[in-house]
């Protein structure tokens, strides 16, 4: 075979993707196996969504898009940004990606050169690391605590910055760890940010709407208008609309870095799908109850899920504000044997053995650069994380000393 690029070794395959792939090799061999490794909403996408695509596509709308995204959805996202987040984009200062994985894409392309270092606050969405890592970039792993809420400090911030860093990812409300976080925090980290004026900050809203009791996601751009400049603001259609297949994402960020990220999107994508586009321009323009009942769904299976994974013993559950996914400690199952003999030393383990032995699908913290937690997504149905938790609480207390 001939050779393959040598840029692969700087991005090993996911291990949601692998914890999901082994899922569906026990479900082959006949084993039942509930998942709750992945994240993507388990609602339906709202049907005037489908019929502006439908009736997008009837009009002719099956043309090569503008790169950048259709003028008919940047005025939608324009008037989110403001409606939601009290934030004026002018039309050339926002841009449509496929997915916001595709913003983080194109925004790391187009900024990071060799040697530069990219500061992710841990736990972490894997794809900034992935990602950076192919663009030559170092990623900086910054420890947030459970103490803080999982909630980067000021001070954890200042002591990771180099001369070298040039890019600072903030995701609130958070995947993994689903913490949310208060205008008075991202106000200090804003202070921090303001005296190095060559680091970016890309802002990663796409769980905004997700958040309960009362919580509300600050965007850092509204919060510190004097930095907008050179921050990113990435939202999406995905988790707030159960649009996760419609692949749109979008950012709103400074003319200069706009204009870059769409070259780049322009030599691998070009545009995003059309009438997946209109799809989003409906959905961010039309009612917004739905958003609004989605989210007390998931509270309630958040509250349901954590009273239930409290009772396992060897497992600390934190109570997350948003976002869809409980980040448990799982410390206190480490250095035990499961029943066929296993020994637990990290949270690899548990999550495989979780998988194997309970028959359900999580994602281990090591994924998202926190040890020793399990991501354990709640996007499913009541009867579902029930039958799961019951599943990982036998398992806990089926393990033994060595
Ligand atoms: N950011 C975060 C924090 C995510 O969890 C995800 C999806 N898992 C994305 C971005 C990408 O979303 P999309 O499906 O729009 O590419």
């Amino acid at each position: 075979m001939p050779p393959l690029a040598a840029r692969l070794k700087r991005v090993p395959p996911s291990a949601t993707i692998a914890m999901t792939m082994r899922a569906r090799e026990l479900r082959a061999e006949g084993k039942q196996v509930i998942s709750l490794s992945i994240g993507q909403p388990d609602f339906d996408t709202p049907m005037h969504a489908i019929e502006a695509a439908h009736a997008a596509a009837l009009r002719g709308e099956t043309k090569y898009p503008p790169v950048d995204g259709t003028l008919a959805l940047k005025q939608a996202v324009q008037r989110k940004f403001a409606r939601e987040n009290d934030l004026t984009y002018a039309l050339d200062e926002i841009m449509v990606a496929n997915g916001g994985k595709q913003v983080i894409y194109n925004a790391f392309m187009a900024t990071i050169d060799d040697g530069d270092e990219v500061l992710l606050p841990a736990p972490y969405f894997g794809a900034y690391q992935l990602i950076a890592q192919l663009c030559g970039g170092i990623v900086v792993e910054v420890l947030s605590t459970e103490a803080d809420g999982f909630v980067l400090t000021p001070e954890a911030l200042e002591a990771a910055i180099t001369p070298r860093t040039r890019w600072l990812v903030l995701n609130y409300p958070n995947n993994p760890s689903g913490a949310a976080a208060t205008p008075a925090q991202i106000g200090a980290l804003a202070a921090v940010i303001r005296r190095y004026p060559d680091i970016w900050v890309l802002s990663d809203e796409i769980y905004e709407h997700l958040i309960y009791d009362g919580w509300k996601n600050p965007s850092i751009a509204a919060v510190a208008p004097d930095l907008k400049d050179r921050i990113l603001t990435l939202n999406g259609v995905a988790k707030t609309y159960a649009m996760t297949g419609w692949r749109i994402g979008y950012g709103g960020g400074p003319r200069a870095l706009i204009k870059a990220m769409a070259n780049m999107q322009g030599q691998a994508t070009s545009g995003a799908c059309s009438i997946a586009q209109a799809a989003a321009a409906a959905a961010l323009d039309g009612s917004q109850t739905m958003v609004a009942e989605q989210a007390k769904i998931y509270r309630a299976r958040r509250d349901m899920l954590v009273d239930l994974l409290r009772a396992a013993p060897g497992i600390v559950c934190h109570r997350p504000e948003g976002a869809f996914y409980l980040y448990p400690n799982v410390a206190g199952l480490l250095g035990k044997v499961t029943q066929t003999g296993r020994m637990l030393r990290n949270d690899e383990d548990v999550a495989m053995a979780i998988l194997e032995e309970a028959g359900v699908a999580v994602v281990q913290g090591a994924a998202f650069g926190m040890s020793p937690y399990l991501r354990i997504s709640y996007a499913a149905e009541e009867t579902t994380l029930r039958a799961a938790a019951v599943k990982i609480v036998a398992f806990c207390e089926s393990l033994h000393a060595p």
